[in-house]
C-alpha cells in the first residue's frame, strides 16, 4: 500500500477516535449527549471496521479497546472493580446474530442454548452484599474504576438493603428510570426553566451520579439485576435462567420476560415480539441480549478486554420518534 494511503487511513482513524471520545465524554461523564445513539453507533462501526483491517494503526488507548471511553471527572469517590464490568458486543440484524451464534457454536460440541433478555436502557450498577447486607454500590465507569453511589442506591426502593439469605456476593444489573417518571421529571424541569433530559437513560444516569442522595430519592429510579460474580460457587446455580430466579428469590428486582431459546428461529421470534411490544413496556429497552445459558460455558468462553464472548446485544433500529438533540445545553 502506498504511503499516502496509510497516512489517509491513519488520519481517518484519528478523526473518528477524537470525535467518538468527545461524544463518549458527553454521554458517560456529562449524561448529556449531543448526537443520537445511531449516529454514534455508525461512527463506532466505521472505526471498528478500520480496527479489524488495520490493527497495527490502532493506538493502545483506542476507544475500541475501552469500556465507556470517557474519563471519570465527577467528584464521587472512585471504586475499583477487581472483576471488570464490561460492555457488550452488538449486532444490528438477524443475519449478524446468526453469524455470531454460528461462530460460538463452532467452538463447542454441545448444542448451545441462550437466555434471551431485554436490554434495559439504563446504566450498569454493581452491588456488593456482605452476609446479606448491602455494603457498596458503584457505577461501571471505565470498567475497572467506577463511582461510589452507595448513598444514592440506598434511596432506590426496589433495591433491598438486606437479602433473604446471609450471602456475600457481588451482583450487577441496570438502574433505570421508568417512562412515567421520566415524563414527569422533564415536565417539572420544563416548568422550572431547566434543560430537559434527552432520554430515560441519561435521566437515570444523571439522577444516580449525584453528590446529594436526596436528589436521587426524588427522581424515582428502579433497577433490574441480571448478573452475579462467580454465580456457580456463590449461588449454586448452573444456568443464566436459574441465576435470574435465584436473584429474585434473594429479594432482588429481576426482569421476568427472559426466555431460554434453542434455535435462531426462536431468537428471531423473541426479537420480533419484543420489538412490537416495547412501546407498551413501562421502561425503555434498546435491544435484546442473548447469553449462553450454561454458566460453566460462559466461564469457558470468557471475555475480551471489552466484551464477554458468551453474550451479544441485538440492537433495535432507532425509533423514528427520536428527537434531534444537538445544540442543547444541559444542567443536571
Ligand atoms: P451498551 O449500553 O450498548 O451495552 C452494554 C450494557 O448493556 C451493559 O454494560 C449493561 O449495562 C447493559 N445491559 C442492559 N440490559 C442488560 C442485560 N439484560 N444483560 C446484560 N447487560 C445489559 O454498551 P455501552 O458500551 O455501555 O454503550 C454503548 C451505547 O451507548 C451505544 O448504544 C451507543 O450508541 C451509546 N452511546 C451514545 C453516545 C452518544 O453520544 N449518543 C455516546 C457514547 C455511547
Amino acid at each position: 500500500m502506498a504511503n499516502n494511503s496509510v497516512t489517509d487511513i491513519q488520519n481517518q482513524i484519528n478523526t473518528l477516535e477524537q470525535q467518538l471520545k468527545q461524544w463518549a465524554q458527553e454521554y458517560y461523564e456529562n449524561d448529556a449527549p449531543s448526537v443520537e445513539d445511531a449516529k454514534y453507533d455508525q461512527s463506532y462501526a466505521e472505526l471498528q471496521k478500520l480496527a479489524t483491517e488495520f490493527p497495527e494503526l490502532m493506538s493502545s488507548d483506542s476507544i475500541t479497546k475501552q469500556v465507556g471511553g470517557a474519563q471519570l471527572k465527577s467528584d464521587l469517590a472512585k471504586v475499583a472493580h477487581p472483576i471488570p464490568m464490561l460492555s457488550l458486543g452488538d449486532v444490528f440484524s438477524i443475519d449478524e446474530l446468526k453469524t455470531w451464534a454460528d461462530n460460538a457454536q463452532k467452538q463447542n460440541e454441545y448444542s448451545l442454548t441462550y437466555n434471551a433478555e431485554l436490554k434495559i436502557d439504563g446504566l450498569a450498577i454493581s452491588l456488593i452484599y456482605e452476609n446479606g447486607q448491602l455494603i457498596q454500590a458503584s457505577t461501571r465507569g471505565d470498567g475497572t474504576i467506577g463511582e461510589d453511589v452507595t448513598a444514592n442506591i440506598l434511596q432506590i426502593e426496589d433495591i433491598p438493603t438486606q437479602l433473604s439469605e446471609p450471602l456475600s456476593i457481588e451482583v450487577r444489573g441496570e438502574v433505570y428510570m421508568n417512562k412515567a417518571s421520566f415524563v414527569a421529571l422533564n415536565e417539572q424541569r420544563e416548568h422550572d426553566g431547566l434543560a430537559t433530559f434527552a432520554n430515560p437513560r441519561n435521566a437515570a444516569a444523571g439522577s444516580l451520579r449525584q453528590l446529594d442522595p436526596q436528589i436521587t430519592k426524588a427522581r424515582k429510579l428502579s433497577a433490574f439485576l441480571y448478573y452475579a460474580v462467580n454465580p456457580i460457587a456463590t449461588l449454586a446455580v448452573a444456568t443464566q435462567a436459574d441465576l435470574l430466579k435465584k436473584l429474585k428469590a434473594l429479594g432482588l428486582p429481576t426482569n421476568e420476560t427472559n426466555e431460554v431459546i434453542t434455535s435462531m428461529d426462536e431468537a428471531q421470534a423473541y426479537i420480533l415480539q419484543a420489538d412490537h411490544t416495547r412501546d407498551e413496556l413501562p421502561y425503555g429497552i434498546d435491544g435484546i441480549v442473548f447469553k449462553i445459558n450454561e454458566l460453566a460455558l460462559q466461564e469457558e468462553y470468557g471475555n475480551t478486554i471489552k466484551v464477554p464472548r458468551w453474550a451479544i446485544a441485538y440492537k433495535f433500529a432507532p425509533e423514528e420518534s427520536e428527537t434531534v438533540i444537538q445544540n442543547i445545553t444541559w444542567t443536571v
